[in-house]
């Protein structure tokens, strides 16, 4: 397959050309057909797969014979999680687009505001953003979106990692409905598919990372418990049993608070992070935990997302998970590495149901 067979304008297959790219790769002999037929599309690819520009090349082929962009307005707009894949994603738009007469430039924080206003003033055609910093561009009148048709959100599992769901949310208030959204995703966790599903309108699922399976070097225990009394039982588990390190999951953000409290006045070592602890806050626990210097750290899903501790040798699940496949992502941060991980779940009596659909999603795996 060549990239001309995929339909791409002329200016495009130059600039290929003269990057050295003779081929598609697999995501983009996927994903390039179907964005140019203007379809919505969820695609699980990692980083070095040439995903950007499975999403680069036909939006710029779309742009090419598209009207310019008026003052502060954008036609497309790229979310990214992190000044440096926004910076590192407008460099690829600019290196495809040197033959077409596209204006594009990328926002991000931690830069003086004042310069990014200036280049929106007479409108891009491609805005390459990280959410917070779009956020005050907007607030400060710099960019609207009334001629938009095209929202990439690249590396959407990083970003909820990084706790930008709200800010997301909020843009997407400001983008008309009708457009085409695209989503980028490392892995295709239960988050993802739920914000894909608010955001993307009859998407076809594109599936070029290995999804992440239950690692099969892990024990997993169930200790039934009257609910009462969980708090007790882990408090003695840890103490009796000398726990090195143990990520425990609680269901909410109250009780992760509750449980924390609760462990730390038995005198075990304790920390917390949820999302309601500052993105500062999250970054010290975590960093704390790793370094093995806190013994237990209690975690809601949203929160842990992300966490890799290498060679966690526990996770408890305090409360168990309403779908089976946060189980499994949750025990999955232990057991790697040629260690036997240990998954400890306290199941109290009204949490049963729940284990028996744990059990179903173990064995479709
Ligand atoms: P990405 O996954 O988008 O970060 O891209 C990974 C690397 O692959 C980047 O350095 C790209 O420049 C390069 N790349 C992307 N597509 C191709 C292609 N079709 N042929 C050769 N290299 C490519």
């Amino acid at each position: 397959m060549s990239f001309s067979s995929l339909g791409l304008a002329e200016p495009l297959l130059r600039a290929l050309t003269q990057r050295g790219y003779e081929t598609p790769t697999p995501i983009q002999a996927q994903a390039i057909p179907l964005i140019l037929k203007g379809q919505d599309l969820l695609a699980s690819a990692e980083t070095g797969t040439g995903k950007t520009a499975s999403f680069t090349l036909p939006l710029l082929h779309r742009l090419a014979t598209a009207a310019r962009a008026s003052g502060n307005q954008a036609n497309a707009l790229i979310l990214a999680p992190t000044r440096e894949l926004a910076a590192q994603i407008q460099d690829s738009i600019q290196m495809y687009s040197r033959f077409l007469p596209i204006r594009s430039t990328a926002v991000f924080g931690g830069v003086n505001i004042t310069p990014q206003m200036k280049k929106l003033r007479g409108g891009v055609e491609i805005l390459v953003a990280t959410p917070g910093r779009l956020l005050d561009l907007v607030q400060q009148n710099a960019v609207r979106f009334n001629q938009l048709h095209t929202l990439i959100l690249d590396e959407a599992d990083r970003m909820l990692d990084m706790g930008f769901i709200h800010d997301i949310k909020r843009i997407m208030t400001l983008l008309p409905s009708k457009r085409q959204t695209l989503m980028f995703s490392a892995t295709l966790s239960p988050d993802i598919r739920q914000l894909a599903q608010a955001l993307l309108i009859n998407p076809i699922t594109l599936n070029v990372a290995p999804q992440q399976k239950t690692a099969i070097s892990i024990k997993q225990h169930i200790h039934p418990v009257d609910k009462a009394r969980k708090t007790a039982l882990l408090s003695h588990l840890i103490k009796e049993e000398n726990w090195n390190q143990a990520l425990v999951f609680s269901k909410t953000k109250h009780g992760a608070n509750k449980l924390v409290k609760s462990l730390k006045a038995a005198g075990v070592d304790t920390d917390v992070i949820h999302g309601n602890k500052t993105q500062a806050q999250r970054m010290k626990a975590l960093a704390d935990f790793k370094r093995g210097k806190t013994q237990i750290l209690v975690a809601t899903d949203v929160a842990a997302r992300g966490i890799d501790v290498i060679n966690l040798p526990m996770v408890v699940n305090f409360d168990l998970p309403t779908a089976g496949e946060d189980y499994i992502h949750r025990i999955g941060r232990t057991g790697r590495a040629g260690l036997v991980g240990q998954a400890i779940s306290l199941v109290s009596a009204d949490e049963i149901k729940q284990l028996w659909d744990i059990e179903k999603c173990i064995k479709t795996q």
